[in-house]
């Protein structure tokens, strides 16, 4: 008689809600072993039986097969003494104590699904509620934790009998899926005119009429409502863009597959990487360059060589693309800079001025989640907005956290992280909190975290600026140990743990603005960092910001303070033969008399504003609409065949400091020679490239250190990071780069938690 054994085994990672039990169920009873399987608070966990050799086959396949949105972090097995059971059986939940289970993040409809979907003889043939375990919402439904139907918005929906069979049949691809519905007994669409009117006719059918007719529409998706236009149809794009009072920002596109999107987009040198993140199964927006014979109204995306594309990630947006019949126009439900509605009533309120008729259903959105936005980079993957479709899955980091951590993240982009053992939760996109809406989503998303993961922070890591009201909101908690932490620092240690590295490096910090420990404002920053300190190595040479918040709503004022400190600048304060000067006449000799005496007007190292003053004296833009939008067009301006750069100088130091207004000058010579403003916004950025390249090179000789990490805002500009990094390489530089986390301040939090996560190794924080 063969000798049989017997092993007790726990899976953790994301194994609930993911169809783990039945598979499982499935793969012990295909190789003949007995025992059982079940949920608890930690994961998964099972006892089989049988000969050796099936017990083997079954643990080599529990990792290699495991179900698709299963993520497995650790398998333990142990021998325990066989008990001679006789069959396989899924074991009731163990009780809920402390959980450190995951939640995955919602993901989109599966293959199975979308055959279902398209079959006639199915009883979920064009139901746009479609799901399974392996698709579907999850993480925007999930009200509590354990994730189970009670404690999801799918609560008020009771499985009707076919639908009961399958969840409880642990054979079928529905069994314990929350979600699992029908037209018989799950949500449904209905649509409404703006005054909250059910209007006739099949909803589905006639949205999609509405779209092709040129209306604007409001569209409840997974993580918030959309706007809806045809993407063709100039008119209803306008009127869109007219009525969200959104003047330039782009509007992402939803085309139906891979080929409609390739009508619209060059996939570039990098076709795999797009279309793999294209169909990933977060399906972000994708960044791609345009066509040129793309059909698209000019006004998605005015004055932009990107188009951001997605494809469809829930059945809904399937059958509606499908009866729209060409790509829509699908960006945030919301009146200019609000967050995205995702409450019905709300919607209705906020965008009854906007939409001329509403697409709902009856399945409530319990967290707003904004669309992913990333792009490619040199084949990989490079999250621009980490939110639906990733969050709320952790990044798993190289040292474990020696007690719980929240970061509260900076004040634009915001996101907070909190963290414990090894792993990091950071947010879905929370938004810039400038207003109570987005404060409120920043508080209540806190809670909501906390009580998913478990997690109560005894470490509360926050940016320094005193007036951010995420710092204001840590200085607040009580009976926690507080972590401050240096913008820029946090920038680089995030771009370290995106790596999975500790450092030390040399940290190249690009940005906006940041609060510097020195009184005044950073931005342009080489740190000698690892994840528990840093030293500024160097810097842009500091200049005023005429008018503090105004220069960064006006690029013009960057001008003028810039050229007003350089004493050999042709544009100096002598001259009045430049544009940016004449088209600012009436305020110019105030905004630098501002910047002289230092009236309001604080000294910035800022990358950014060296950005504006640039695009500002090349007549790109002298006041923005949304931040950034200088930078944007100045890098959509640069004709990518000018390899030239403008020099700059370095004043030694330490810390050195590198002369941004040098490249200034390169510009304002050449606009005088009549050089074409394409090939001078080229030569800004290689001359930034140069002296990024040139500051590292620096570094490196006072501090031996040969790798560099890149972070900051500044590093979405793509033109700039290639440059930057083919010089870096080229010296012999080993190049750490943003991947899974955004290099803008949605990264901020991740790189507070992990800074404060080391300090506390080191026991800083206790007494
Ligand atoms: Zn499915
Ligand atoms: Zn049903």
């Amino acid at each position: 008689m063969t000798q049989l054994i017997r092993m007790a085994i726990r899976a953790e990672g994301i194994v609930q809600g993911v169809g783990f039990r039945p598979f499982v169920y499935t793969l012990a009873t295909g190789l003949g072993l007995t025992g059982h399987v079940g949920n608890d608070a930690d994961g998964v966990f099972a006892e089989i039986e049988g000969p050796a050799a099936a017990v083997s086959k079954f643990l080599l396949a529990l990792e290699r097969d495991a179900p698709p949105l299963a993520r497995i972090e650790q398998v333990t097995a142990t021998a325990i003494t066989p008990r001679g059971s006789r069959s396989f059986t899924i074991a009731a939940s163990g009780p809920v104590g402390r959980t450190s289970t995951l939640v995955s993040a919602d993901t989109a409809t599966c293959a199975d699904c979308l055959r279902e979907l398209a079959d006639p003889a199915d009883r979920r043939f064009g139901y746009p509620f479609i799901n399974c375990t392996n698709c579907g919402p999850r993480f925007t439904i999930i009200r509590d934790v354990p994730y189970d139907r009670p404690l999801t918005t799918m609560a008020d929906f009771e499985m009707c009998g076919p639908c009961a069979a399958e969840y409880h049949d642990p054979a079928d691809r529905r069994f314990h899926a929350q979600p699992t519905c029908c037209p018989a007994c799950g949500p449904r669409l209905r649509l409404l005119d703006p005054a909250g009117n059910v209007l006739p006719g099949p909803p589905l059918a006639r949205t999609a009429e509405l779209l092709r007719e040129g209306q604007v529409l409001a569209v409840k998706g997974l993580g918030g409502y959309h706007l809806a236009a045809d993407a063709a149809c100039e008119k209803a794009v306008a009127a869109l863009r007219a009525r969200k009072h959104r003047e330039d920002k782009p509007f992402a596109v939803m085309a139906a597959d891979l080929a409609a999107a390739r009508r619209l987009c060059e996939f570039d040198d990098d076709d795999d990487a797009a279309a793999a993140l294209l169909t990933s199964k977060g399906r972000p927006i994708v960044l791609l360059t345009r066509r040129p014979d793309a059909d698209v109204a000019a006004s998605t995306a005015p004055g932009n060589r990107s188009l951001g594309i997605m494809l469809p990630y829930t059945p809904l947006h399937h059958l509606l693309l499908q009866a729209v019949g060409r790509p829509i126009v699908l960006t945030s439900g919301n009146v200019s800079d609000e967050p995205i509605l995702f409450r019905d009533d709300d919607a209705l309120a906020g965008l009854g001025g906007i939409a001329d008729a509403f697409c709902v259903h009856d399945r409530a959105i319990h967290v707003r989640t904004d669309d992913s936005v990333t792009r490619v980079f040199g084949g990989r993957p490079m999250l621009i907005r980490r939110s639906r479709g990733y969050v709320p899955e952790p990044l798993s980091v190289a040292s474990t956290f020696p007690r719980p951590v929240l970061a509260c993240g900076a004040e634009l982009k915001n996101t907070f992280c909190l963290a414990r053992d090894r792993h990091a939760f950071i947010s879905h996109h929370i938004g810039d909190l400038e207003n109570a809406e987005t404060l409120r989503s920043f508080t209540e998303g806190i809670e909501h975290f906390r009580r998913l993961f478990d997690i109560d922070p005894q470490v509360v890591a926050h940016d320094l600026h005193p007036e951010y009201l995420s710092t204001k909101y840590a200085l607040e908690l009580a009976d926690i140990d507080l972590a401050g932490v240096q913008h820029h620092h946090a920038h680089i240690a995030s771009c370290l743990a995106d790596n999975g590295a500790d450092g030390p490096v040399i940290g190249v910090a690009f940005d906006g603005t940041g609060y510097g420990t020195d009184g005044t404002i950073w931005g342009g920053e080489f740190l000698v960092a690892d994840l528990t300190g840093y030293e500024r190595a160097g810097h842009l040479a500091p200049v005023p910001m005429p008018g503090g918040a105004a220069a960064i709503r006006q690029p013009w004022r960057m001008a003028a303070a810039y050229l007003d400190a350089d004493p050999q600048s042709p544009g100096g304060p002598e001259t009045d033969h430049l544009d940016v000067m004449r088209r600012n006449q009436a305020r110019w000799s105030a905004v630098v008399a501002m910047a002289r005496k230092g009236i309001n007007a604080p000294l910035t190292s800022s990358a950014g504003r060296l950005f504006d003053a640039a695009a500002a004296i090349l007549g790109v833009r002298d006041a923005i609409n949304y931040e950034g939008q200088a930078a944007v067009e100045l890098e959509q301006l640069a004709d990518p065949g000018e390899t030239g750069a403008y020099p700059a100088g370095i004043e030694t130091g330490p810390p050195f400091r590198a002369c941004g207004g040098d490249l200034l000058r390169g510009v304002v010579e050449d606009l005088a020679a009549g050089i074409a403003p394409e090939v001078i916004a080229a030569r800004f950025h290689h001359g930034v490239a140069a002296l990024i390249e040139a500051g590292c090179l620096l570094a490196r000789e006072r501090h031996g250190l040969g790798t560099v990490a890149l972070s900051g805002g500044v590093f979405q500009n793509q033109l700039l990071l290639r440059d930057a990094v083919s010089r870096l390489e080229a010296r012999g530089f080993h190049v750490l780069l943003h991947s899974r986390i955004p290099c803008n301040d949605g990264g901020i939090s991740l790189g507070q938690a992990v800074v404060a996560g080391a300090r506390d190794r080191l026991a800083l924080y206790r007494p």
